[in-house]
């Protein structure tokens, strides 16, 4: 959108790439359910020749959610885990990357199950401290990739120092911002050349669709993308982008209401004497809240919470009556999820528990139902 006014966030969730259509005016983007154009004669065509690489709904949507997280480019794809795949080809057999210890159970599976065949090596490191990123730094390190905050353990990585340390070493920074979304944490400002999400959480917001996005501020990645994106073909149907331009439309508030259930509940909880540790960055106790406060503008909706065994877990799952069991998040219903059983089952279980992905670990959702309800429900859940 051209505008001479310096337009905030909502504004452009709103209105980049949507631009009233120019044939009838409609303000929605068309959803454009084609897999290919007419062509205008041999040789000349209007710019659109077939929906893998070209598609005017997938275009508004990457233009839109580019300019949320302040990048230049964006490459829609069919699943988060796509999207993550798609930036691992920006890699070459005997590359080395540093990635975060506690990551989503996908990417380490992705990593360690088929990129490790294909010749790229790991070091899995505490990214809460910079120093051991710096110390596991070699000379064929391309990337650094982080989650942050992390899931289930709500770890933070310092953005700003770790992206000092890959760009020293002309490595990548690759930052996975599904917890916070460009609404609280905009990873390219802070040095990140890569952002990705699982827009099957808060992007999509309503739990019905799966759509992975990749986004960059640099030309040189933005071109090797789009390659990727075309060459290995791993592109969203039109329907699930005109879902995502709906559903960021209303991210914003979404984001406010999730995240003013979250910190409710983390407060009403945190000393509650069945909660053994609560795991939220948005509460001074957490060990990471001064960081939070600097890097984020806000704190996000997702909370997890120990209760010292399976038992308990269960117990306390069983009780509640809102919050829903069910693998995601993001949705603007409440879920809770046992990483341990469902998430989280493929990371071993002596890395698991050495990061506190226990038996008793219960991950929040706090989707944006009525406040009280929700702390009525938790409350009413720990009362066991
Ligand atoms: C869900 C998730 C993914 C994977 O995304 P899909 O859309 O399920 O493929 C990656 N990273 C994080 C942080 C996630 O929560």
């Amino acid at each position: 959108m051209k505008s001479k006014l310096n337009i905030h966030f909502a504004t452009k969730a709103i209105h980049v790439g949507q631009e009233p259509e120019q044939i009838t005016g409609a303000v929605t983007v068309p959803l454009f359910q084609t897999s290919t154009y007419a062509q205008i004669e041999i040789g000349k065509h209007t710019g659109f020749e077939y929906a893998r690489t070209q598609n005017p709904t997938r275009f508004a949507w990457e233009e839109n959610i580019a300019a949320l997280e302040n990048g230049i480019a964006a490459y829609a794809f069919g699943s988060g885990l796509a999207a993550e795949d798609a930036v691992m080809k920006l890699l070459s057999a005997g590359d080395h990357v540093v990635c975060a210890e506690d990551m989503y159970g996908g990417t380490y599976r992705l990593f360690e199950k088929i990129y490790r065949r294909f010749g790229l090596t790991f070091s899995y490191v505490d990214m809460t401290n910079s120093g051991e990123v710096q110390k596991a730094m070699q000379s064929n390190t391309k990337m650094v990739y982080s989650e942050s905050p992390t899931n289930p353990m709500m770890r933070l990585t310092d953005l700003t120092a770790v992206a000092d340390i890959a760009h020293n070493h002309h490595a990548l920074f690759v930052v996975d911002n599904t917890f916070a979304t460009p609404y609280f944490q905009q990873p390219i400002t802070l040095g990140a050349d890569i952002v990705l999400h699982s827009a099957t959480k808060y992007l999509g917001g309503h739990s019905d669709l799966i759509s992975g996005i990749v986004i960059t501020n640099n030309e040189d990645i933005s071109a090797q993308l789009k390659f990727i994106q075309n060459a290995t073909g791993a592109v969203p149907g039109a329907f699930d982008c005109w879902l995502l331009l709906r559903s960021v439309k209303t991210l914003a508030l979404r984001m406010q209401q999730h995240e003013r259930n979250a910190l409710s509940i983390a407060n009403s909880i945190e000393n509650h004497k069945n909660v053994l540790a609560i795991h939220y960055p948005g509460l001074s106790s957490h060990s990471q809240h001064e960081l939070a406060k600097r890097q984020m503008s806000g704190f996000g909706g997702i909370i997890s919470i120990e209760l010292g065994s399976y038992q308990n877990a269960q117990q306390f799952v069983k009780n509640l009556e809102i919050f829903t069991l069910a693998e995601s998040l993001g949705g603007v219903e409440s879920l809770i999820c046992h990483p341990v059983s469902m998430t989280h089952g493929s990371i071993p279980k002596e890395q698991r528990e050495k990061l506190g992905i226990t038996d008793g670990l219960v991950r929040l959702s706090c989707g944006i139902e009525d406040t009280e309800d929700l702390i009525n429900d938790v409350l009413n859940a720990l009362d066991y």
